[in-house]
């Protein structure tokens, strides 16, 4: 069976679902080989193998962590021309998206963006996409070279498929242009201890009700009870209220979690966009008419300054 190279997205080591989730979309199109870059393969492979990794192509050297993305591209530029996959999947986060696009010029081949969805084809993998806000989806094929994907997180749920997962040295010769940019300095972000908002099981959005900065206190402390990410309209977002990088929408992220609170979010067109693929859907809006009661399963009109704390105080009540 034809191979398929997926880039594995870690934390130092530690492999995030994204990447269990294109381990399972590549299994649809042929037999996934992991690309695993810097330390902790060996530890990874387990993961992936039990996610359906045949092999582990494995590479650590210096160069991925001291220079911008550059070296990892030419480790999956090697990778990919010693397997010949049928496709390489990459996940679309900001640096996933940067090195797919010059994997996608250094091998001379077609580039899909943010896909939704994966399936084979007769002439190779068909790709969905989400467009227009959500409002129609497409389906593409690359005609040329080997097709580079980058899929949204939570386009699919991850399933265990045990494989040998066995690890592979993978040799790099990095291009001198490679290091042409040295990373210099790192900070590191503050941690929250929440999840990660586009991994989050469940999803705490706060909008424009909200009111103010401090009164996302009341959405962060629904979102502890919960064990949830915390996310934002744009309109709150803008306001300096809550971080950009905690943006869900056309222009934010897109989350798909099992459960969305959206308090004080009207719903327009560019927010769903980024949340409507969530498997429930609850909304707090003192607006009967809001357009986000179009698209909830659960919908409560009142006032969220009285329906959060009353919520976070009756599932901690339940919690014991
Ligand atoms: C090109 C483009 C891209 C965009 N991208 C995004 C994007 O990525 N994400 C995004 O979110 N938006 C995006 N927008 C903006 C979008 O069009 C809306 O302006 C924005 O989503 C509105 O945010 P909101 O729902 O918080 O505010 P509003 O539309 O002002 O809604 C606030 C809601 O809060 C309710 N409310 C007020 N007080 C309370 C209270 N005490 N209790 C309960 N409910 C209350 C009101 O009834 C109202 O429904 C984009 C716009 C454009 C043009």
């Amino acid at each position: 069976m034809a191979e398929v190279l997926v880039y594995v997205d870690h934390a130092d080591g530690a492999v995030r679902k994204p990447t269990l989730e294109l381990l399972t979309l590549a299994r649809r199109i042929g037999e996934p080989v992991a690309v695993h870059l810097g330390a902790g393969a060996e530890n990874a492979a387990q993961l992936l193998g039990e996610h359906g990794a045949v092999k582990v192509l494995g590479a650590d050297a210096p160069e991925f962590t001291d220079y911008l993305v550059a070296p990892k591209v030419d480790a999956l530029e090697a990778a990919a021309r010693a397997v010949s996959p049928v496709a390489v999947l990459v996940p679309s986060s900001a640096e996933g998206k940067e090195i797919a696009a010059r994997l996608a010029v250094r091998l001379g081949s077609g580039l899909i963006t943010d896909a939704v969805d994966l399936e084979p084809g007769d002439d190779g993998p068909v790709a969905t996409q989400s467009v227009f806000a959500a409002a129609y989806n497409t389906k593409s094929r690359v005609t040329r070279g080997v097709p580079v994907i980058t899929v949204k997180p939570n386009s699919a749920a991850p399933e265990a498929a045990p494989a040998a997962g066995a690890v592979e040295e993978l040799s790099v010769a990095f291009g001198e242009k490679s290091t042409g940019t040295k990373v210099v300095s790192r900070t590191p972000r503050e941690s929250t201890g929440r999840p990660e908002l586009t991994e989050a099981a469940i999803v705490v959005s706060g909008g424009r009700g909200v009111g103010g900065a401090e009164n996302f206190a009341l959405m962060e402390g629904l979102a502890d009870t919960l064990g949830a990410a915390v996310g934002a309209s744009r309109a709150a977002v803008d306001a300096g209220w809550y971080p950009h990088s905690s943006q869900v929408g056309q222009t934010g992220k897109s989350v798909s979690p099992q459960l969305y609170i959206a308090a004080g979010i009207s719903g327009a067109i560019q927010h769903r966009a980024g949340m409507q693929t969530s498997k429930t859907i609850v909304a707090v809006n003192k607006d009967s008419e809001a357009p986000i009661f179009d698209l909830v399963d659960y919908g409560v009109v009142g006032d969220l300054f009285e329906v959060i704390p009353a919520l976070t105080e009756e599932i901690k009540a339940r919690k014991g």
